[in-house]
């Protein structure tokens, strides 16, 4: 895979803080006893703890806490929406504003990856365990990370060529540029992880599994988009999200031009399709959602981007038909509260309506050898989240060895 300049523009890496602006911001903090921040962190990535050794100028023991409790803390510095997590429990917002958390975290995570420190360690607690995780997305390299660490032997199948599921391939480079999610997989390296890429693992061989491992964590995300059933639906030119976005990143020179481009969906994807759109010339760009602007799903820092852009987000309009030829032409809308209604002329829909399991993993469920998390468990969420729920199972996992 080879990304064209075109989306390589990196904004989260020019707003990197520099070792000076880093202990400003960390001198801010209130140093909490039981603190806020870190209770609101779904990974117990410790912000609390990693902020206090910024502070007193111990950048690595910053890193070395992060790395410990989050395997993925160079990408969740990125992407997590600390506002509705850390930063929002943060004491600091009591006084001015809360501390920019997740900048202090990519400020720690950029040391590491700069020095090229390793600091997670394996013992040999469980050495001669096996466990199998399907699916590479966070949670399965959150479970993985837990286990290796423990000596437990962990191989992780993915169906596709590159390991890091949604993060890989549905949120754009110029949001998680691949090096990010590069460092924190070569963690999981060091531990010993073992990949088996363009390996989909299919239920008889999943019964096979059962017999070569201890354990199976299953963590297949939601990777089917949902449709919409309104008239109009299956005109050509209207294409889902995530394949739009993973088409974007891998193969962007070959798609043809996209023209007047409406999204709809006001999530973190759908504002990850418009950016994407924006970057690769579309013509004209509108966002509709059925949400307020400040109800819809994005964070804040994602439509932030979009309104820099100049992409116009129209809200609490809905959907109700598809109108052209064969191919799509334009879209029409009501309003979700009054008789108003909107026509879009489109060349490309992009629907980012939200994701599902797909069929295949919808009747895995947690027995006595089969673990889940993630996404295909709570049914999308963030990454962080997923974080969560692998590195739950992987205690679960290690309970039962005892
Ligand atoms: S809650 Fe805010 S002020 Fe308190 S320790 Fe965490 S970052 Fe510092």
């Amino acid at each position: 895979m080879t990304q064209t300049p075109v989306l390589d523009y990196e904004p989260t890496k020019i707003e990197a803080y520099d070792f000076r602006r880093a202990m400003e911001e960390a001198s801010r903090c209130l140093l909490c006893e039981d603190a806020p921040c870190s209770m609101g962190c779904p990974a117990n990535t410790d912000p609390g703890k990693f902020i206090r050794s910024i502070r007193f100028k111990n950048v690595n023991g910053a890193a070395e806490t992060i790395r410990e409790n989050n395997i993925l803390g160079a990408s969740c510095a990125l992407i997590c929406p600390q506002e509705k997590l850390c930063e929002l429990e943060c004491s600091r917002s009591g006084i001015d504003r809360p501390i920019q958390i997740g900048k202090l975290q990519q400020f720690a995570m950029e040391h590491e990856r700069a020095l090229n420190k390793t600091y997670l360690t394996k013992n040999d607690k469980y050495t001669g365990k096996r466990v199998a995780c399907i699916g590479s997305g966070p949670a399965s390299l959150a479970c993985a990370a837990d286990l290796a660490k423990e000596g437990v032997d962990v191989t992780i199948f993915e169906e596709n060529q590159k390991v890091g599921g949604m993060l890989r391939y549905a949120i754009p480079p110029f949001r998680l540029p691949d090096y990010v999610l590069d460092q924190d997989i070569s963690q999981l390296e060091k531990l010993g992880v073992k990949f088996e890429l363009n390996h989909s693992v299919t239920f008889a061989e999943l019964e096979y599994m059962k017999q070569e491992y201890d354990h199976i964590f299953v963590g297949a995300g939601t990777w089917q988009s949902k449709k919409l059933a309104i008239p109009g639906a299956d005109l050509q030119g209207i294409v889902l999200a995530l394949d739009f976005l993973t088409e974007a990143k891998e193969n962007h020179s070959e798609m043809a031009p996209l023209g007047d481009v409406v999204i709809i969906g006001g999530g973190d994807v759908g504002m990850d399709c418009a950016t994407t759109s924006k970057l690769l010339g579309a013509t004209s760009i509108y966002n509709v959602f059925l949400e307020s602007l400040e109800g819809a799903p994005a964070v804040q820092k994602e439509k932030d981007f979009v309104f820099r852009m100049g992409i116009p987000l129209i809200s609490e309009f809905k959907p109700v038909e598809f109108i052209g030829s064969g191919k799509v032409e334009k879209v029409r809308f009501e309003h979700m509260t009054n008789e108003s209604t909107i026509l879009l002329k489109a060349d490309t829909v992009i629907l980012a309506v939200g994701q599902k399991v797909t069929e295949d993993t919808v009747s895995l469920k947690e027995t006595e050898q089969i673990f889940t998390g993630g996404d295909m468990d709570n049914g999308g969420n963030t990454a962080v989240q997923a974080i969560s729920e692998g590195r739950v199972a992987a205690a679960k996992i290690m309970e039962s060895f005892k």
